[in-house]
């Protein structure tokens, strides 16, 4: 690869339309979009027009005209991009939130079975979300155990599979047909955490025959800091899985105003509390951009862009922890040193935001929409540079901040 390829590659781009969708600083390569997804153009003004106008003129008629149907409404939206029927997806509450309620419930089914087993080394908070969910269920509890001891601890007791599609770490992606079948054989459950992997990679739940899904929309969807997370539950198991925090806004009939819990049909009870609005405005925004793209485009080009740091590691002799097989992996690419911190600090001082993951991994997230060839090409040269000069041993990179 070198400039005049990666320019090429620009020039014949499908993708390359979406990047003016996307405000992004001058000078910088953001290759942090599997963190925090850049900021899409038609945000602010949506925000705007939720302030002013939905809720400073229309005031509490807004309800009515938008707000209440939105957690189902941006749920169909999210549900093209991971394989699910438009009303299998509910948007609300944080991923970590979801998480609990459907372990939860998914210990509930089968008093018979009492396990929640997932991978050690899985995202921080699956792990201590099950482990919270297990203490809410008599005799329940967590059996995490590393990858390779997966297939044999999954068995009678397991009530529920908690697997984490794309790893946060290394990009790792596991097979969802495979292991929800494994899931099943085993007469388990399987739920699927989809946030490092949606709107990253093709996701089909419903091919696969998957059971529940939870997700982030901040990463690659783009929906903002803090942005509120989906939730799948299949069609077959909607009307037998219960919330546990059976709020209002999950009752048949919230504005019935009665004492007694009755939960609503379909997906809309697994909303608890009312739904944060200026969220969903600034997701619906960021999931209209994603209405007609070509999820086979981002999957090529990701690998392309993969490729092209890739190589730029090997020369350099880095330790690549990624899959090198596309389809084995998510849309980042990570490296293990033992000084990444350092290094990821002096790259983001040269214009390249990417980040360190505890205690030695440096991740670089590649978003198809918003990236070009020739930037990804540039980050290749800015990272040889940071390396060979050795720039990093800087003192002024070790100092570590709150958020890596
Ligand atoms: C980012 C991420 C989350 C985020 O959970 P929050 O509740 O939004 O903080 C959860 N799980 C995985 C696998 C993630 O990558």
């Amino acid at each position: 690869m070198n400039l005049a390829s990666a320019r090429a590659l620009d020039a014949a781009d499908p993708l390359a339309r979406y990047r003016d969708l996307f405000a992004l600083p001058e000078g910088v390569i953001y290759l942090d979009g599997n963190s925090l997804g850049a900021l899409p153009r038609a945000v602010p003004a949506a925000l705007q027009d939720t302030a002013t106008r939905q809720w400073g003129e229309r005031l509490i008629r807004s309800w009515n005209e938008g707000w209440i149907d939105a957690p189902a409404r941006l749920g169909a939206k999210i549900a093209p991009l991971i394989g699910a029927a438009a009303d299998d997806v509910i948007v609300g509450d944080s991923t970590s939130s979801n998480l609990f309620k459907l372990l939860v419930a998914a210990l509930r089914v089968d008093p018979a079975r009492r396990t929640i087993v997932s991978e050690t080394g899985n995202f921080p908070t699956d792990l201590h979300i099950a482990e919270g969910a297990a203490g809410c269920v008599e005799g329940a509890r967590l059996v995490a155990v590393p990858r390779d001891g997966l297939a044999q601890t999954i068995g009678p007791d397991t009530a529920v599979v908690l697997l984490t599609h794309v790893h946060y770490k290394t990009a790792e992606q596991f097979d969802m047909a495979a292991w929800t079948h494994a899931a099943h054989e085993a007469g388990a459950l399987i739920l699927w955490d989809l946030s490092h992997s949606t709107g990253a990679v093709p996701i089909d739940l419903d091919a696969a025959n998957a059971d529940l899904a939870v997700g982030c929309t901040y990463k690659y969807l783009n929906g903002g800091p803090g942005a509120p997370a989906f939730l799948f539950v299949a069609k077959r198991w909607q009307e037998r899985f219960a919330n546990p925090q059976s709020g209002w806004m999950g009752h048949a009939e919230p504005f019935a105003f009665t004492d007694a819990y009755a939960p609503a049909a379909g997906m809309r009870r697994w909303l608890v509390g009312t739904p944060p609005i200026f969220g969903l405005a600034a997701l619906e925004a960021s999931l209209d951009i994603w209405r007609d793209v070509d999820q086979r485009a981002v999957a090529t080009k990701s690998a392309q862009l993969f490729d092209i740091i890739a190589a730029a590691g090997d020369g350099l002799g880095l330790d690549c922890v990624s899959p090198r097989d596309p389809a084995k992996r998510g849309s980042h690419i990570s490296f293990r040193h033992p000084h990444a911190y350092a290094i990821t600090q002096a790259l983001i001082d040269r214009g390249v935001i990417g980040d360190f993951r505890d205690p030695d991994i440096l991740r670089l997230g590649l978003t198809p929409l918003y990236l070009s060839y020739e930037d990804v090409f540039h980050a290749g040269d800015i990272l040889a540079d940071v390396m060979t000069s050795e720039a990093w041993r800087d003192p002024r990179f070790a100092e570590r901040q709150t958020v890596t």
